[in-house]
């Protein structure tokens, strides 16, 4: 407490932040986010901080139609996976596939899902959405083995909000033993930490593509990723690079072992129907089932 005049003055802060270089490359753009931050930390009362995110530039009242659009989406069909395919470095051959949202919006067109995730996040339909995610996948795992190819991991994405307030920890343990592994996303960003590594059964661990992208142009990246990879074995857990693009890229990480890659460079995520199409021309069927 100061004394000001004579009266007592308790000062407090608020605190926004932003991280060079995701959520901006110049300081006007760092201390602009800063600020969107620091303003969503005054909103959720005083004394508090708040990272940046990019859902932040949205307007309140455009999140609130969104939110309404959202909760009758899945009922009007308007929900859609796309799944893109995981090579194995080695072998080239497709393992398996990453099941990707898409909303189809009446008057908004696709919206991706880095714009309603979170809002689905926030107000708690991410627990019904994620549970269709699941049971679409699942239905398509089973249709993949009918059709020659099995043995096809299928990966979903989960927010720890769908472990609901249940210790998740243990909900992990309990799937792990039905046969369902875990992979760490955006690993090496944000929350994404060692620790997880040790407290969770995770036996894969994703490379952000923000760093596969820096290849080229950083030696940091190239350090980074072979820390992340040289890591990951130690503790026998493999690793994807996800967002490869380029054949300098993919080469670059079969010289450290990565054991698996995703990526436009192969493919982008797609629709089932070409899905299937994509694994018969490259003749997968008759090689997995050997
Ligand atoms: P993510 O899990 O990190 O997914 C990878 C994102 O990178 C996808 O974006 C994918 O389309 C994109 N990508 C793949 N290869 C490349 C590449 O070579 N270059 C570039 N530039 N991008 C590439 P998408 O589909 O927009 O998904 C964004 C995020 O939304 C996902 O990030 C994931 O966190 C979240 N998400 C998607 N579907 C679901 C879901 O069903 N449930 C939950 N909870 N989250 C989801
Ligand atoms: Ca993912």
């Amino acid at each position: 407490p100061y004394s000001v005049e004579g009266s007592r003055c308790i000062i407090g802060a608020s605190i926004g932040v932003a991280i060079a270089p995701f959520d901006g490359q110049s300081s006007e753009d760092l201390v602009r986010n800063a600020d969107l931050a620091l303003y969503a930390a005054k909103g959720n009362g005083r004394g508090r901080f708040r990272f940046y995110s990019s859902d932040l530039h949205q307007s309140a009242e455009d999140r609130r139609a969104l939110e309404e659009d959202l909760r009758d989406a899945l009922a009007r069909g308007q929900m859609e996976l796309t799944y893109q395919p995981v090579v194995n470095a080695k072998s080239n051959m497709v393992t398996g596939v990453e099941a990707l949202l898409r909303w189809n919006h009446p008057e908004r067109g696709l919206v991706g899902p880095d714009e309603f995730i979170p809002v689905a996040e926030r107000s708690g339909l991410i627990v019904p959405i994620g549970y269709w995610v699941i049971e679409q996948a699942c239905k398509r795992l089973q249709e993949s083995a009918e059709m020659g190819f099995p043995g096809l991991v299928f990966a979903v994405n989960l927010s720890f909000r769908q472990f609901h307030d249940r210790n998740a920890q243990r909900c992990l343990r309990e799937l792990n033993q039905l046969g369902i592994s875990f992979a760490l996303d955006d690993f090496g960003t944000g929350f994404s930490s060692l620790s997880n590594l040790q407290h969770l059964p995770i036996s894969l661990v994703k490379i952000d593509k923000s760093f596969v992208q820096e290849l080229g142009n950083s030696a940091d990246a190239e350090h980074i990723i072979r820390a992340i990879i040289s890591l990951a074995h130690s503790l026998q857990i493999s690793v994807v690079a996800e967002g490869v693009e380029t054949e300098g890229q993919l080469e670059f990480l079969r010289q450290q072992h990565c054991d698996e890659i995703q990526g436009y460079y192969y493919a982008r995520p797609m629709p089932w129907a070409d899905l299937v199409q994509f694994l018969n021309k490259r003749g997968q069927a008759a090689c997995l089932q050997q």
